[in-house]
């Protein structure tokens, strides 16, 4: 028994090396990620009531040269903490709106929800670089939408609320993204200067059939409407969840039902089999 524990131990460590290894191998290559173009993003739609794709999430991507692709889940935080997701996310930023204009051009009046980190949004000069992108690519701001995560937020109440609404006064919207995953307040969050609101993922995969689920998850659309929040859906799998979410007044719907974030060649793969609208 002691020499099991013990191979365990040894295991376990490994395991932890490893992990701390390729941590530190993704935070070295990050630094030459963006200017060796191994970042791209990736466009995952959003569908209305007519199921025609109304909007879509940026979703950063990760190509690395020898480990193949990183998820943003592993990366994220690396760049948060060197401080480069400054420069990625206006990068994200620029390439976003781009995308916007581009498929203006083609006749779509696509809005797109780009994620931006409280760390970026708190940094007096974010809110220069917003304005420097929007003038540069002429994109329509109420197109963009920026989408913050509640707990980031909670961290920077102040600073993120100025920037929030200097941004606003811009024409951009805001998505309270991951809802009820945090712990924020909603006295909070309703003094925030909000107009979408995501309901998480582990929310959805519990419709409709477990009623604890269902209750809070009615609760939360009947708040977000009287807030006069737009709501969006996320990680919606099965039919029966858009079913379920539709009859209860969920406005859109996002998920792996619809279509899984693809590159920008395969999205506009998608959008030609629409309408022009
Ligand atoms: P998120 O903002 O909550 O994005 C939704 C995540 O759920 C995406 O993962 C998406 O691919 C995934 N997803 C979409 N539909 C389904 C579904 O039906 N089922 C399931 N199981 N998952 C679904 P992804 O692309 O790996 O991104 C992970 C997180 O990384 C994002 O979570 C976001 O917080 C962050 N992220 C991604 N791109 C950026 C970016 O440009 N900037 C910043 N700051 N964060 C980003
Ligand atoms: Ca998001
Ligand atoms: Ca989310
Ligand atoms: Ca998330």
């Amino acid at each position: 028994a002691v020499g099991e524990g013990g191979d365990r131990v040894c295991f376990h460590s490994e395991l932890q090396s490893q992990k701390e290894q390729r941590k530190l191998r993704l935070e070295q290559d990050l630094r030459y990620a963006l200017e060796r173009n191994e970042l791209q993003v990736y466009y995952q739609q959003q569908c209305c009531e007519s199921e025609f794709i109304s909007a879509a999430e940026a979703l950063l991507r990760w190509q690395h040269p020898d480990l193949g692709m990183i998820p943003p889940d592993e990366f994220i935080e690396l760049a948060e903490q060197s401080g480069q997701i400054i420069e990625i996310g206006e990068w994200v930023l620029q390439q976003a709106c781009e995308q916007v204009k581009s498929w203006n051009r083609e006749g779509r009046r696509m809005g797109v929800a780009i994620n931006v980190s409280v760390k970026q949004l708190v940094v007096p000069q974010f809110v220069d670089s917003v304005k420097e992108v929007l003038a540069l690519t002429k994109v329509d701001p109420s197109l963009i939408e920026f989408e913050l995560t509640e707990s980031m937020l909670m961290e920077n109440l102040e600073a993120g609320k100025q920037a929030m609404l200097k941004i606003k006064a811009m024409g951009v919207r805001f998505a309270i993204d991951d809802f009820g995953t945090g712990h924020s307040s909603l006295a909070y969050l309703s003094q925030l200067p909000f107009d979408v609101l995501k309901i998480d993922h582990s929310f959805v995969k519990q419709l409709p059939r477990d009623p604890h689920y269902c209750k809070v998850t009615k609760a939360i659309l009947s708040l977000a409407k009287n807030l006069g929040l737009t709501v969006v859906a996320e990680g919606v799998e099965q039919q029966e969840q858009m079913r379920w979410l539709r009859r209860h007044g969920c406005d859109l719907m996002q998920g792996y039902l619809l279509g899984k974030p693809v590159s920008v060649p395969e999205f506009r793969k998608l959008l030609a089999l629409q309408p022009v609208v």
